[in-house]
C-alpha cells in the first residue's frame, strides 16, 4: 500500500463520484443493455501488465455505467430503496481504509464494541424492549442482509427446540407466516432443513392491506399440535415487501408465546420509520417478539450492506452457531468476557459495518433522520393523492409508508386485459429511462409498486414521474 499513491488516486475517485452523483439524472434510471452485453466488451483475460487509472475510469465511464441501473436516481421507485449518504460512504470507506476482519473481539476490540453501541443506540431510538439491549442477554448484530438475519434466528430457534425435544424431530417442526411474507423465510427454511409440508404459508387478510390474520394462526397452530408436530417459529411483517402490510404483532406474539414458538419480527423497509414517534405504533407488539431485524442499508441513509438484527437470547443463536478451533482461541474469549460475532452468523469473516452507521447517526442527528423519513411518507402522500384523481387509476392499497401500490383500473370487469395492461404500462415506463417502477401481485392482480425513498428524491421528481405515468397510460389506453 503506497500511501502517497492511495491519496492522488483516492482524491480522483471522490471526484469521480462526485461528478456521478451531479449528473446521475442524464442517465436512464433502469439500465437498457442486453444480456452479455459486457462479453463484447470487455478482453477475455486479465491484462499481464499494469494499465492506468485513467484507462480503468475511462473503461467504467463508457462500459459499465451504461450496464448500471441507478439505484440512488432521484427516480428510482423500484423494489424498496437502497440508500447512500455522505455519512454512510465516508464510514465505507474508513471501514475499507483500516481493512480488519473483525470475527472476534480480539481482532479488533472497537470492531465489535462499536457494533454493540451502535446497536444499543438504534435500539432505544426505536424504543426497542430492553431484553434486546446488549447489558442483559440480549443484544443487536449487524448482519448483511434481512435473508442472513431471518435465516440466524431460524437456526438458533430451531436448535434450542431440537435441544428440547430431540434432534430426531427435525421433521416435526413447523413455521408459520402470511403469504405476504418475503422469500427469505422460504430460503431460511430451505437451508433450515424444514420439510417443505411443514411450511405454513397461510392466506393474508385483503380487507386489512395484506395482514396475517392471529385466528388463522391459532387455527394452523392447533392443527399442528393435534397433528403431533412441533409448531416452532413465527415470522411477523411490519411494511411487506408486496403492499408495507403491518401485522398485528401482539395478537401473534401471544399466540406464539402460549406455545412456545420463536416469534420474528421482520421490519426489513418499514423498520426506519418506527423512529418517528408517530410510526412507532407500527411495532407495538415488538415486546412480544425473540427477535427483530431492520435494514439501515434501505431507507435509513446507511450504505449498503447493513441489516440490523436484535434478539432476545443471544444464547440461542451463539449455542447454534459457535465453533471454536485452536487456531482462534484467544484469552478474552476463553473467559467469556466478550462477543465474538462470529458466533451470531453465518460466515467468520466480517467486516466492520458499524462505522458507517455511526457515521450516519452522528453526522446527521435522530431529528434529521426522522424528518428525512417524514419527507418521503409525505412525497408518497401526495402521490397517493394524484393516483386517486386520475379515473384511469386507483390506489390499490392504503399507503402506509412511503410506498405507493397501484393499477390502471380494469375496463368491463375484464381482470386478464386489466393485468395485460398494466404490465404493458410497467414495461413502457421503464423502458422512457426516465424512472424505474416495479410490481406485485395482490390477490392475482399485478399491481405496480412506487416505492419513494431514495435520498436525492424531491417533489418535482415525484410530480414528473407521474406525469410519464398518466402519458403512457393514455397513449396504451387509446390504443
Ligand atoms: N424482508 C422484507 C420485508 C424485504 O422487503 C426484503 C427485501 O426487500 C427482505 C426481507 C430481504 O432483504 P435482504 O435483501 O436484505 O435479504
Amino acid at each position: 500500500m503506497d500511501s502517497e499513491q492511495l491519496r492522488e488516486y483516492g482524491h480522483r475517485m471522490v471526484d469521480f463520484i462526485a461528478d456521478y452523483y451531479k449528473t446521475i439524472e442524464t442517465f436512464p434510471v433502469l439500465s437498457q443493455v442486453q444480456p452479455g452485453y459486457l462479453h463484447n466488451l470487455l478482453p477475455d483475460s486479465a491484462p499481464d501488465q499494469p494499465e492506468t487509472v485513467e484507462q480503468v475510469l475511462d473503461d467504467v465511464k463508457t462500459k459499465i455505467l451504461p450496464g448500471i441501473t441507478h439505484w440512488q436516481s432521484p427516480t428510482f421507485f423500484a423494489y424498496y430503496p437502497s440508500n447512500s449518504s455522505v455519512a454512510g460512504f465516508l464510514g465505507e470507506m474508513l471501514s475499507a481504509g483500516l481493512g480488519i476482519v473483525g470475527f472476534s473481539w480480539v481482532t479488533s476490540p472497537a470492531a465489535t464494541e462499536l457494533e454493540m453501541i451502535v446497536l444499543d443506540w438504534l435500539a432505544k431510538l426505536l424504543n426497542l424492549p430492553e431484553q434486546f439491549l446488549s447489558k442483559g442477554n440480549g443484544g443487536g448484530v449487524i448482519q448483511g442482509s434481512a435473508s442472513e438475519a431471518i435465516l440466524v434466528v431460524m437456526i438458533g430457534a430451531r436448535d434450542k427446540v431440537l435441544r428440547r425435544v430431540g434432534k430426531n424431530a427435525l421433521g416435526k417442526l413447523v413455521v408459520y407466516s402470511s403469504d405476504q411474507t418475503h422469500s427469505a423465510l422460504q430460503k431460511a427454511c430451505q437451508i433450515a432443513g424444514i420439510h417443505p409440508e411443514n411450511c405454513r404459508v397461510l392466506k393474508a387478510d385483503s380487507s386489512t392491506n395484506y395482514s396475517l390474520r392471529p385466528d388463522l394462526l391459532q387455527e394452523a397452530v392447533s392443527k399442528d399440535l393435534e397433528a403431533g408436530l412441533i409448531p416452532f417459529f413465527l415470522c411477523g411483517n411490519v411494511g411487506t415487501t408486496s403492499s408495507t402490510a403491518v401485522d398485528p404483532l401482539a395478537a401473534l406474539g401471544k399466540i406464539a408465546e402460549s406455545n412456545g414458538i420463536w416469534f420474528h419480527v421482520d421490519a426489513a423497509y418499514a423498520g426506519s420509520a418506527c423512529i418517528c414517534p408517530e410510526y412507532r405504533k407500527y411495532i407495538d407488539g415488538v415486546e412480544t417478539a425473540d427477535s427483530f431485524n431492520m435494514n439501515a442499508h434501505k431507507w435509513f441513509l446507511t450504505n449498503f450492506d447493513c441489516s440490523l438484527l436484535w434478539v432476545k437470547d443471544q444464547y440461542a443463536l451463539t449455542e447454534a452457531l459457535s465453533t471454536n478451533p485452536e487456531f482462534l482461541k484467544n484469552k478474552a474469549s476463553q473467559a467469556n468476557l466478550v462477543v465474538d460475532y462470529k458466533d451470531w452468523q453465518v460466515p467468520l469473516g466480517r467486516r466492520f459495518r458499524s462505522l458507517k452507521l455511526w457515521m450516519v447517526l452522528r453526522l446527521y442527528g435522530a431529528e434529521t433522520l426522522k424528518s428525512y423519513i417524514r419527507n418521503h411518507i409525505k412525497l408518497a402522500k401526495d402521490l397517493e393523492q394524484l393516483v386517486s384523481q386520475d379515473p384511469n387509476f386507483e390506489v390499490v392499497t392504503p399507503r402506509i409508508f412511503s410506498l405507493v401500490c397501484f393499477r390502471i383500473v380494469p375496463v368491463d370487469n375484464d381482470e386478464k386485459k386489466c393485468n395485460n395492461i398494466n404490465r404493458n404500462l410497467l414495461d413502457a415506463v421503464n423502458s422512457s429511462g426516465k424512472l424505474f417502477l416495479s410490481h406485485t401481485a395482490l390477490s392475482g392482480n399485478i399491481v405496480l409498486r412506487c416505492a419513494i425513498g431514495a435520498p436525492l428524491t424531491e417533489e418535482k421528481h415525484v410530480k414528473e414521474a407521474w406525469k410519464v405515468i398518466q402519458e403512457e397510460a393514455s397513449y396504451l389506453l387509446r390504443k
